[in-house]
Parts: C-alpha cells; sequence; structure tokens
C-alpha cells in the first residue's frame, strides 16, 4: 500500500520572524527554511510503516516554489522513495492546496494520506480536514500513536482531557500531533542517497485546478512588546498589588 504525505515548506522553528514594514506580511527574505515540524513527524511515521512491512511505498508532495525541491530532498533522506513538486509562485491557502492533494489521492491512490495538524507558519489547522471532506475518506486529527490493522488504521488521537481512539476503514487521512514520534537524524550518506529518487514535477493547471486565494489577508502586525515585571518584597505587597492595580482578586 502507498502511503502519501503532503509536507510544507516553512520559516525554520527557529528564526524569529518579522513582519514587513508595511503590514503585508511576514519577512522570509534570507530567512532559513525547512520542512513544516509536524510534516517532519508525518514521514518519520509514514517510512516506519514501510520499514515495519505495513506500506510499500512513501511519497512526498509539497506544493509551492521549484525552493520546495529541497524541502522534498530531506524528506527523501528521511527515507521517503520518491516526491512530487506541485509547482507555483502563487499565495496557497488550505482550500487550493487540499484540490491539489486530492487530484494527487485520485492519481496515486493510497491507502493513506498521513498530513501535519498544522503548518506552523499560517498556524490554519485545516488542510487534512478540507481533503478528508474533498475526498469522502474518514479522518483522524491530532494523532498521537497509529497501528495499521485488518484494513483499518488504529489512532489514538489527542484530545481536551485524555486520549480518544478511533478505528479508521482505509482509505483514510490521519494528521500528525507532536507525540506521535521523534523524527529520525538525517545522515550524509543519505542525503546523498535522497540526491538519486525521483521527483516529478507537475503545474497546478496541468492539474485543471484554480489555486487563485479565496481569503485576503487585511494586516499582519507584532504582537505587543510584553512589558517588563516587578519584584515585589513580600507576599502581602503582592496580595495588595493584585487587588488593587491588577485587580485580578
Ligand atoms: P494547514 O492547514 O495550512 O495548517 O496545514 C496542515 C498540513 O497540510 C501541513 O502540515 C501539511 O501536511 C499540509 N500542507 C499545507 N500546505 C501545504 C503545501 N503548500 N504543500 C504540501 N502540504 C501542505
Amino acid at each position: 500500500m502507498k502511503v502519501l504525505v503532503p509536507v510544507k515548506r516553512v520559516a525554520d522553528s527557529n528564526v524569529k520572524v518579522r513582519v514587513k514594514s508595511d503590514g503585508t506580511g511576514v519577512d522570509l527574505a534570507n530567512v532559513k527554511m525547512a520542512v513544516n515540524p509536524f510534516d517532519e513527524i508525518a514521514v518519520e511515521e509514514a517510512v516506519r510503516l514501510r520499514e515495519a512491512g505495513s506500506a510499500a511505498e512513501v511519497i512526498t508532495v509539497s506544493c509551492g516554489t521549484s525552493h520546495c525541491q529541497e524541502t522534498l530532498r530531506t524528506t527523501m533522506a528521511i527515507g521517503a522513495d520518491r516526491g512530487i513538486l506541485v509547482e507555483t509562485d502563487a499565495d496557497l491557502q488550505p482550500l487550493a492546496v487540499a484540490k491539489l492533494l486530492k487530484v494527487l489521492a485520485d492519481r496515486e491512490q493510497p491507502q493513506l494520506i498521513i498530513l501535519g495538524k498544522q503548518a506552523i507558519d499560517d498556524d490554519c489547522n485545516q488542510t487534512g480536514q478540507m481533503l478528508a471532506a474533498l475526498l469522502g475518506w474518514p479522518q483522524a486529527t491530532f494523532a498521537s500513536k497509529i497501528v495499521l490493522e485488518a484494513g483499518r488504521a488504529v489512532v489514538t488521537r489527542e484530545v481536551d482531557g485524555g486520549l480518544e481512539t478511533l478505528s479508521l476503514a482505509l482509505p483514510a487521512v490521519v494528521t500528525t500531533d507532536l507525540r506521535l514520534n521523534e523524527p529520525r537524524y538525517v545522515t550524509l550518506p543519505s542525503i546523498m542517497k535522497a540526491k538519486k529518487k525521483p521527483l516529478e514535477t507537475i503545474k497546478p493547471l496541468d492539474m485543471g485546478i484554480d489555486v487563485a486565494p479565496r481569503l485576503k489577508t487585511l494586516k499582519v502586525t507584532e504582537p505587543p512588546k510584553r512589558s517588563a515585571g516587578v519584584l515585589v518584597p513580600d507576599v502581602a505587597t503582592l496580595i495588595e498589588k493584585l487587588k488593587n492595580e491588577a485587580k485580578v482578586i
């Protein structure tokens, strides 16, 4: 069985991004980019399924500019077998990505699609859910454990107050949470090997999909600066301040 893993190229989580001075977005010039962390977990999980003999092939797909080739090569160094780049310079929003992924799912016929629960740049948390709806497949979001058995995926999900276990008929869509696994360290030989793996490039127009944005960003602003704290000499002063200054008790 094939596992399809969509991966987004985002600003590295260790980088402190800055808002552009005209408030139109975030300045990504010269910023270190990386695979979205939740997608790295998704790739790791798919590769572990293949290594365990539950999956035959792991295909990663990234939608975006030609730079996403680099993102796909990283996923192939983790262990994905091949990559698909849906190349466009357009500003892609979750619905457009979900439509592109649906076309690829129809073509590749995977039994399982594992996405990240959210991309850490826009924090949308929408693409997996939209894709499942477009395909009419069952979905389990925020997975902390995935077990494949007898044509079903048994997924443990992190919910408020505990864990929930769902059994989904395949094919299905699953999105990853942080505790699903710890992605492996990518070695130099695996990076070299990844360079030789197949990478196909297609364009949204050839897939018959209009990726024009449906939402407009009006303004992006920095969060307000936190003011400095004060040290209080004793508990009595703290209580007095909480009562009379902060007025929280
Ligand atoms: P989002 O709904 O934007 O928070 O993204 C959720 C997940 O959808 C990500 O973790 C990826 O697995 C997938 N995804 C989002 N955007 C893209 C993209 N441009 N290319 C490939 N996968 C994507």
